[in-house]
Parts: structure tokens; sequence; C-alpha cells
């Protein structure tokens, strides 16, 4: 008997769910990865990441006695085609929420269906799975505290081991991996089950501090496990388990992963269409503040570190997340369709639940209860980079200005302002930022 295990965005072997019960209850089990044109080239800096995520999954299988079978074209197709060629009884594939993933999920169904394979749907994309928890009267939570509080009480699955082997039936042909196709941030991280297990092996010996430093940026201590929950190489239920306590706000902060997936479950349009009825939506267009807050050039020292950091990196913190989309969308006032386009371009971690999501928080479209907050830019950088050290990592032009001075360099006296190969903050027509006084 013989089953087929798709993999998409949960590339790793341990507690997986789909792999993990067909090997249980299988004598073969075909993993196989389908490299979908349509997925393609969105990002170079993620395209490198799930490369490398997908050999370190193809040498985790062949350990186990198996392989990754890679195919190229239309999953759909490709993954009955190989069903049909094993002569597998279905086929298991952990849940997805995308409009994408829910699409693929549906036609692999009829499919299935017409040549008499089963399909079966698997945990594992999240802790908690979306619309497992809904509130009275309502299909997903619309709002995070309540959402937090029954994703605390309620009973989470089993973690389940790694299979011992993975038996690929004879003569599969197993199909090569493209070369590691270039990224465009120097320093992004590496992707993989092996470097995300090291990561938060390493990470987790600080855990304790969490708390203190998460607001930190030039600290720069969170756990930088976003690219590898975002690929599946590393199991949320799993890290929210080995964190231990769930009350902790490292745990909480993966519950907010999870609320966003429960959103976008049950508003898939999440990145495109305004989630919060009623939101006013009336942005101004203009492409050069919209190419300078891209390229690190507004002149707002604070965003223009968290935008440099994006593209050295792949990754950005999250209170630069904050601060540099609050600036686009209610300092700037332009669209954040865009804002997420631009993140999503770079971002290691950049999906559709999380980015939208936090996109629309920060815009006020979203699940935000004061959707009309704003963030003070100058009061946020001297807040959580108090000597700015960030600002002057990632803005080497600003890097000869001490202390918390670098966050207002419009403030220094002329004759140093003008040795500074930097330009003035940009202007708003009809606005008057306090800052600016
Ligand atoms: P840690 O602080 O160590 O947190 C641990 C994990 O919790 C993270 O890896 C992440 O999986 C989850 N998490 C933390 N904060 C959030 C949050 N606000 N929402 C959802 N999950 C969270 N996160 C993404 O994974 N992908 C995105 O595309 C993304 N886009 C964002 C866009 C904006 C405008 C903002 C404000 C935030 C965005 N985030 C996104 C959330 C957050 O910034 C990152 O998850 C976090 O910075 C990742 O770093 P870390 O792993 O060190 O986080």
């Amino acid at each position: 008997r013989t089953a087929v295990v798709l993999f998409t965005r949960d590339l790793r072997v341990h507690d997986h769910p789909a792999l993990a019960t067909a090997c249980a209850a299988f004598d073969r089990v075909v993993p196989l990865y389908v490299l979908d044109p349509a997925l393609a080239d969105r990002s170079p800096n993620r395209t490198r990441f799930l490369h490398q995520s997908l050999a370190g999954l193809r040498e985790a299988l062949r350990e186990r006695g198996g392989d990754l079978v890679v195919r190229r074209g239309d999953p759909v197709a490709e993954t009955i085609r190989l069903a049909r060629e094993v002569d597998a009884e279905g086929v298991g594939l952990s849940a997805d929420v995308s409009r994408y993933a829910h699409r693929r999920e549906r036609r692999l169904r009829e499919e299935c269906d017409r040549h008499r394979l089963f399909l079966r749907l698997f945990p594992g994309v999240t802790v908690v799975e979306p619309g497992a928890l809904r509130p009275a009267g309502g299909d997903h939570y619309r709002v995070f505290s309540p959402y937090h509080r029954s994703w605390l009480a309620a009973r989470w699955r089993e973690e389940l081991a790694a299979p011992k082997r993975v038996e690929l039936p004879d003569g599969v042909r197993v199909g090569r991996l493209p070369a590691l196709p270039a990224g465009e941030s120097p320093q992004a991280a590496e992707g993989g089950e092996g470097p995300g297990r090291r990561r938060l092996d390493r990470w987790l010996a600080t855990l304790d501090r969490y708390d203190d430093i998460h607001d930190d940026m030039a600290g720069d201590e969170t756990s930088r496990l976003s690219p590898y929950l975002r690929f599946g190489c590393l199991s949320p239920l799993a890290v929210a388990n080995r964190a231990g306590d769930r009350n902790g706000p490292f745990v909480r902060q993966l519950c907010w992963r999870d609320f966003y997936y429960q959103v976008t479950a049950a508003f898939p349009e999440i990145s495109t269409k305004a989630y919060r009825r009623g939101a006013t939506e009336d942005w101004r267009y203009d492409a050069e503040a919209m190419a300078a807050w891209t390229e690190g050039r507004t002149g707002m020292p604070i965003v223009d570190a968290g935008m440099r950091q994006l593209r050295a990196q792949g990754w950005m913190h999250n209170r630069a997340r904050l601060i540099t989309a609050g600036y686009l969308t209610k300092v700037l006032g332009l669209d954040w369709r865009p804002g997420v386009e631009v993140f999503s371009r770079w971002l290691l971690d950049g999906d559709v639940a999380n980015n939208s999501g936090n996109w629309q928080w920060v815009a006020g479209t979203g699940n935000d209860s004061r959707p009309y907050r704003s963030l003070n830019p100058v009061r946020q950088a001297e807040r959580y980079d108090p000597d700015g050290r960030y600002v002057r990592r990632w803005v080497p032009e600003l890097a000869s200005v001490p202390g918390k001075a670098v966050h207002q360099p419009w403030r220094l006296p002329d004759e140093l302002r003008r040795t500074l190969d930097y330009p003035p903050p940009l202007e708003v027509p009809g606005a008057d930022p306090v800052w600016l006084r």
C-alpha cells in the first residue's frame, strides 16, 4: 500500500502530521514537492530559502531511507500523475489558508475524486487549526484578546516524532533540485529544518529575557524563527512546546500568528480588501514618496533604518515593521497594499496572513480595536532605540551623529547637517507633524 505526501510550506520531518500518519499507515510513502511556476520569482530571497529548505528536507528523508520527489508544473496535475505512476491509494497534505492554497486544495480534491484517490488534510501549519476555535455566533475571532483566551484554554494536538523510516516504492524518478538560486539580501538567514532547529536551540537559552528585550531594536534579540515557521521548517506546535510556558510572552506571539491565520481562512481577500467594514480608505497617490519609503531615503532615520535592514537581511525587527508601516500609511497617507507588496518581495517570512493581517492592523483597516491610532516615529525611535544604535547600524550616513540626536537630524546645527549626505524629511501636503515643529 502506497500514499503520496504533498509538501507545500511544511518542509520538515519532525512533527509533520501528514508524513507521520502516512508512514504509520502505509508500506510505502512518496514525499513530493512540486515547484509551481505560479508561485515562482515573487521573492528571490524566499526562493533561495525555499531551495535550501528543500535540499535539507531531501537529506532528512534520505537519512530515513526515502527521498523527496521533485516535480515542476501544476501541483494538482503533478500530484495526480505521480499518484497514478506509483499506484498510490491517495494523498496527504497539510491544510493551509491562503486563497491560492484553498483553490489548490479544492482542485486537488476534485481530481482525487475523479481518479478514486483519497485526499486527507492534516494540521501542522499553526499551533491550533484555523476554524477550530469560534466565538459564539461567529465563524472566526475578529479581536485578539478573546481569541488568545480561548487558544490558551484549547486542547492542543499531540506533537509527533519524525518517522524512523520512509520507504519509497522502487523505480520512482526522484527528480533533481535546480541549482541554488541567488537571493537579493546579502545577510539573509539560511533555510532548512537543520538551521531552524539550531536557531531554536540557541535562542531558547535567552527565552527568559524575551519580555524585557523584544522591543529593543538595537539589541536584536527576538527569536528570528519567523522564516522557519513561514516555510514550516519548524512546527509551530513544537516551538510552543519547547518554549514551555503557554502564558509567557513569547508563546503569545505564536498565538498572534495563529490569530491571523484564522482571520485569513475566514477572509481570504485579506491581501487586497479592507477587513474592517466601513474602514475609510482615502489614500494619497505619491510615487516619489512611495519610492523614497521603499528605498529607505525618507529622511526619517528610524524608518530608513528599518527599510534598509529589510533589504540587507530579508527580515526586519517587529518594532521597525510597526514604525515603517505606520509611517507609510498614517504619516505619508499612502495605501497599505503597495506596502504589503514591498515587504512581500523582501521578507523571508513574508506570507499572506501575517503580512497583510499586520499591515491592515497598522493601517487601521484590520483587526485593531483602535484603528485611528498613529505612532509618532520620533517618539517610537527614542523609546525603542534610545541610544540610536539601530539607526547608526543601518544608516551609515548618520554614523557620526551621537546618541539620540540621530533620530532628528533636521535639528542638528546647520554646519553639521550640511556635512551629512542625508535628505530632509519628506513633506506631506497639508500636514504639519509635531516632530518637525
Ligand atoms: P519573535 O518576537 O521571536 O516572535 C516569535 C514568532 O511569533 C515569530 O517568529 C512569528 O511567527 C510570531 N509573531 C510575532 N509577532 C507576530 C505578529 N505581530 N503577527 C503574527 N505573528 C507574529 N510576520 C511574519 O511571520 N510574516 C510576515 O509577513 C509579517 N509581516 C509583518 C508586517 C507588518 C507591517 C508587521 C507590523 C508585522 C509583520 N509580521 C510578520 C509580524 C512580526 O513582525 C514578525 O513575525 C516578527 O518580527 C518575526 O521576528 P521573530 O521571529 O524574531 O519574532
